[in-house]
């Protein structure tokens, strides 16, 4: 590796144009046989398949030591999985033809043969993986899942439209830590071992291109920082690096945190972006690489597609800025938009996100507030409020298994970070009335936009759908569907009830937030993660993965995910992409 400040810049040209001539025969010369740009969970995967097929890597990364693993560190780690185990004790029929029904019917491709010809292709290999070798990769890999089953997006209500038909969000003992725990381990051993160099601090800001091969990056060396993980860090450059090898893996994220650039891409399907929004993902997660990879001549498809959650917080404890919290709702909670009206099926809790986000950001009279509100009771938030994170899940996070059956199964009272943020988070109001909670809810908003009586009209209307098992409201149904599904019962949806009864507990009312998280789109790649250009051939020597290449192909989800579908989108699209790389690479 080459390091220098500005002024030997004529040393380091001298030295590249030496390496231009001798790069792909002269393996010595060479930093690596392997760089890959981006030390989280797609990186991490396709460093262990180079490196335990003997290649060398040098491994580089923005951020400090601390971050090893990015984003996956902090998720729920929850993953997709098919006709597993656990569904099936559960009793839960799955199969890869409905996974894939409900893949086509969600992801809407529409792009074909263009922007989806690649992302339709890699669906179908990543829904049969889901079905298949997956999850006992990942138990090889000593990853193993709590008994019961989520059910994440249940959908639009259409048989053949977005959601899942079945729980298929199968969270990980550990969470996201526990995701990447074995890969974290594997990279330090192989660099123990020497066939791996960390890179930290270590910012790309160019992808070296000969003769239409990618043979390096160049880019800055910032300053050291020892900043704990997730917390933003010091962008002060203190000298110019290169990096040459025989193969480049982009890994670096997707856009989450650059608000501005989510505003660019924004969709006008889904109206006008907020003004406020909060942020799901650490400040690295900055989007630079995509136009760098233009710039080198990658070809980038389906940026407007984007996933955002509307049931965002503000962290009352945060770690990177305008840190956002997701709740996971269970289905009971009430949604009204900002002038107090109960938003109608098929936008209810845990139903279909985008779906919600686009009936908030386009119907006219509330497209100009950036706020939603859900309203329940004591009762609700106990069984049904989960937060995505993997600190805001400390019992899973320890796999602490006896902390979890009292915490979510066996106990009373919310889960503590739940509790946590109930009396501490500043969108959370408590009343034991309804119109004391209005005014409560009122008072978090720059005007006063909810009157009571219209709230309550609404909710006593609801409440008298609860008297028998069955029911004309669609919620109600929801709700007692969801009841006839082991899972939930145990331990995501409370006994029906009315919202104003007083047994159920005080009343909460509860701002939510847009908040930033996914890029579904990015660099278009073939099968092997081999990264393509403007005309549709392959960049020989580039690959890309992850949430960069939009989980594979530039978009394997198309419009619309199934949740828990990322993670193992960087895991497939990553080890895609080490294996190939291996394979090019071969002595
Ligand atoms: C709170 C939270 C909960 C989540 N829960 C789930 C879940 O339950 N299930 C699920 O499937 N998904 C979940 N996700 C999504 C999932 O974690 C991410 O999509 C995934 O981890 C992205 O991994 P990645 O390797 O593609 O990129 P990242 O983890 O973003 O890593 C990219 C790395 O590249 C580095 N980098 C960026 N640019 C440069 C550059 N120019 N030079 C050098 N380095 C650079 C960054 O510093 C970073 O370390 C969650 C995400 C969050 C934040």
């Amino acid at each position: 590796m080459v390091e220098y400040g500005s002024v030997d810049v004529p040393f380091a040209e001298q030295l590249l144009s030496v390496r231009r001539g001798a790069a792909l025969k002269e393996d010595s010369l060479l930093d690596a046989d392997v760089i890959i740009v981006g030390a989280g969970l797609a990186g991490l995967t396709a460093a262990h398949e180079l490196t335990s097929r003997g290649r060398r890597v040098a491994l580089v990364d923005q951020e400090n030591a601390a971050n090893l693993g990015g984003q996956a560190f902090w998720s729920f780690g929850g993953i997709f999985l098919v006709d597993s185990p656990e569904q099936r004790r559960m009793g839960v029929k799955d199969s890869l033809d409905l996974a894939w029904h409900d893949w086509l019917g969600s992801a809407q491709f529409d792009r074909e043969p263009d922007e989806d010809s690649w992302a339709v292709r890699w669906a179908r290999a990543y829904v049969e993986f889901a079905a298949g070798e997956k999850r006992s990769w990942l138990t090889g890999h000593g990853l193993s899942f709590l008994p019961t089953v989520g059910w994440a997006e249940r959908g639009d209500l259409r048989a053949d439209g977005h959601g899942n038909s079945v729980p298929r969000f199968h969270i990980t003992w550990g969470t996201g830590t526990g995701v990447v725990e074995p890969f974290v381990r594997y990279a330090r051993q192989a660099a123990a071992g020497g066939l791996l160099t960390f890179h930290h601090r270590h910012r790309v800001d160019e992808l070296i291109v000969t003769d239409g091969t990618a043979v390096g990056v160049r880019g800055k060396v910032l300053a050291a920082d020892d900043s704990g993980r997730g917390f933003p860090s010091n962008r002060e450059e203190t000298a110019d690096f290169e990096l040459t090898a025989q193969a480049v893996i982009l890994t670096t994220g997707g856009i989450g945190a650059d608000h501005d650039l989510v505003r660019r891409y924004w969709p006008e399907r889904l109206g006008s972006a907020p003004k406020h929004m909060v942020t799901g993902v650490p400040a690295y997660v900055d989007g630079r690489m995509l136009e760098i990879s233009e710039r080198a001549g990658a070809r980038l498809v389906n940026r407007d597609r984007m996933w955002h959650y509307t049931e965002g917080l503000h962290n009352w404890d945060p770690i990177w800025p305008g840190h956002g919290i997701r709740i996971l709702p269970g289905p009971s909670s009430m949604w009204f938009d900002a002038l107090g009206r109960r938003l109608p099926a098929p936008y209810l809790p845990g139903y279909d996100t985008l779906g919600t986000l686009r009936h908030l950001r386009t119907t006219p009279d509330i497209a100009e507030y950036d706020h939603s509100w859900f309203v329940l009771t004591q009762k609700i938030i106990e069984k049904e409020f989960a937060l995505s994170g993997s600190e805001q899940n400390p019992d899973i996070t320890a796999k602490d298994r006896k902390a979890f059956l009292r915490e979510r199964v066996l106990g009373k009272g919310a889960p503590g970070p739940v509790d946590a943020f109930l009396q501490n988070g500043a969108d959370f109001v408590v009343a034991h009335g309804l119109s004391v909670l209005v005014e409560k809810m009122n008072a978090l908003t720059d005007k006063p936009l909810l009157d009571a009586d219209v709230l309550r009209r609404q909710i006593e209307a609801r409440d008298r759908q609860v008297a028998n098992p069955y029911s004309k409201d669609a919620q109600v149904q929801g709700i007692r569907n969801s009841r006839r599904y082991l899972g939930d019962r145990l331990g995501r949806t409370a006994t029906p009830h009315r919202l104003l009864d007083p047994a159920a507990g005080p009343l909460i009312g509860v701002k939510l937030h847009v908040l930033t998280r996914k890029s579904l789109g990015g660099i278009q790649t073939d099968l092997e993660s081999r990264v393509l250009g403007a005309d549709g051939a392959v960049i020989p020597g580039l690959y890309a993965a992850g949430e960069l290449a939009g989980f594979g192909g530039g978009g394997v989800h198309g419009y619309n995910a199934l949740e828990g579908t990322f993670l193992g989108g960087c895991l497939f699209s990553g080890r895609a992409a080490g294996r190939a790389a291996a394979r090019s690479t071969a002595g």
